[in-house]
């Protein structure tokens, strides 16, 4: 068996990683990767998996080929699992042949993982099918930077300048004057549409088409930088009219999550889905408590109860927990009424197979106790299983209204002990166009990790907050939320995020 993988890691939108790549990135032992493969992959290594970088670093080099090669041999002769992962496909411009040819060399067995190579990816984003039967019958993947050691050129601009054929050039950006030049020389017509597509698949996308007359001076304007991707041929007429990716309303906006991780990834997807560059930035963290044998008791008294009030999805979760470690299940509510205040909770209780017979029409806790009240608790024993610590408002107006209340704590957040400097330093490269909190206590420990005053000197960073109560709590720091939803709800977030991206 193989223990060395040659994998492609797509052009970097996360989505376009195949599941094989996938599986071998969450059980190798050694990862090597490079530059231009998406790092939010790391995340599925396993813990211990020996995670070496051979990229370019700031304007560096990358390290040379040979000794990428040497390394890999010597991990693979480890007998671990070594995954090598590249940007887009390993095969195409990634020295993955050569890496190859050195393992079989050294005896060591190894397999491939294609990726999807970025010049079919990018420039699908930009709208252009590298071929089209109005256009062309063929595509050609064509270096633009050549072997500087080579004597002659090995790209034959007789052949590209005389075909129609789809070219796409890679590495080509520093010599696109040159490139421009050979393919008019050698009989394509000047006013042959070409496009640039930067960072292809990634919330960063830019693209622009120009002609093979104007191209050069066209990127110069614009600064053009790489990694980006050549395109010359009658598809790139098709830009405007196939694009999609760069139509998405928050494309490139930098947008921080501070959710606590467990509970991010619903945000953060639909986010992304609509083109943000998202900062995961857990502040707290979402924890199971230290003893269940309160939780215990009263689920066994379960039955003294006619109102239960679950006010998170976390709450649900953690109850439920505890009620299957007691072999019990939701057939011990009977005909208890219960209560989910708001629609994510809701959701958690009916795939647990229970129809909440309350859920308020505005989700903060003075509303809910109006709406609990015209369904008559008054007078009721509650039991409200929450986080250890929050706010009180929702207990203490139903005791005033006359209820028997019991809190019941079934997990507890907690401050994450990461420090804000990744934060930070995407503040000063002005990165970020928005925060968004969804609970107070994100804004409390986004504070704690990212000081006020160093958060002061960014005044056009607009924060996005959940609802009112979260927004008053903005306001202690000094801080006015920019966006507040309608709705209190996380897609009521996205949407005021939208309006306020797209200026409608
Ligand atoms: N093996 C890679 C190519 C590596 S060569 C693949 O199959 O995609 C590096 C060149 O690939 C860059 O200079 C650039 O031309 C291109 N490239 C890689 N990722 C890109 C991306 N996301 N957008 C545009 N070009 C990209």
């Amino acid at each position: 068996m193989a223990n060395v993988f040659l994998v492609g890691a797509g052009p970097g939108d996360p989505g376009m990683l195949t599941l094989r790549a996938k599986e071998i990135i969450e059980t190798c032992d050694i990862m090597i990767y490079d530059y231009l493969a998406n790092a939010d992959f790391l995340k599925w290594c396993k813990p211990d998996c020996e995670i070496l970088y051979v990229g370019k670093k700031g304007g560096d080099h990358t390290l040379p080929q040979d000794k990428i090669n040497d390394l890999i041999v010597e991990k693979a002769r480890s007998g671990l699992v070594v995954c090598r992962l590249k940007g887009g496909d390993p095969y195409v411009f990634g020295r993955g042949g050569e890496e190859g040819e050195e393992l079989v060399e050294a005896g060591i067995d190894f397999e491939v993982v294609p990726g999807i190579t970025a010049g079919v990816a990018a420039a699908a984003y930009a709208g252009i099918p590298v071929t089209h039967r109005d256009f062309t019958t063929s595509v050609c993947f064509i270096t633009g930077h050549e072997d500087p050691t080579k004597a002659e050129s090995g790209n034959n601009w007789e052949v590209y300048g005389r075909s129609n054929s789809t070219l796409v050039f890679y590495m080509g950006v520093g010599n696109l004057p040159m490139i421009a030049q050979n393919l008019m020389e050698n009989g394509r017509p000047a006013d042959t549409p070409v496009a640039l597509v930067r960072w292809g698949t990634r919330c960063n996308q830019t693209s622009f088409v120009s002609d093979l007359e104007h191209v050069a001076e066209d990127a110069q304007a614009r600064n053009w930088k790489a990694p980006s991707i050549i395109i010359v041929g009658g598809v790139c007429s098709l830009h405007d009219k196939l694009g999609w990716f760069e139509k998405k309303p928050l494309l490139g906006q930098g947008v921080v999550v501070t959710r606590a991780r467990e509970q991010a990834s619903g945000l953060v997807n639909v986010l992304r889905s609509h083109g943000a560059c998202v900062h995961e930035f857990p502040t707290i963290s979402v924890e199971p408590l230290a003893d269940y044998n309160e939780v215990e008791t009263a689920i066994l008294q379960l039955a003294r109860y006619q109102w239960v009030v679950f006010t998170s999805v976390n709450g649900v979760k953690f109850f439920w927990e505890q009620l299957r470690e007691i072999g019990l299940d939701a057939r011990i509510f009977g005909g208890m009424q219960i209560a989910a205040i708001g629609p994510a909770t809701a959701d958690e209780l009916r795939a647990r197979g229970i129809e909440p017979d309350f859920i308020p029409e505005k989700y903060v806790a003075e509303h809910v106790v109006e709406g609990l009240l015209k369904r008559g608790i008054q007078g009721s024993d509650v039991l409200i299983p929450r986080a250890k610590v929050a706010r009180e408002v929702l207990p203490r107006e139903l005791k005033e209204a006359g209820c028997n209340v019991t809190v019941l704590p079934v997990y507890e957040t907690r401050l994450v002990q990461a420090d804000g400097d990744e934060i930070m330093t995407a503040l000063g490269a002005g990165k970020i166009r928005y925060v968004t909190f969804t609970s107070s206590s994100t804004v409390e420990n986004f504070f704690e990790l990212v000081p006020a005053d160093v958060f002061k000197n960014y005044p056009d960073v607009k924060i996005a907050s959940i609802g009112p109560v979260t927004s008053e709590t903005v306001k202690r720091f000094g801080f006015t939320p920019a966006l507040e939803p309608e709705d209190y709800t996380i897609p009521g977030l996205v949407d005021a995020l939208i309006k306020d991206a797209t200026g409608e």
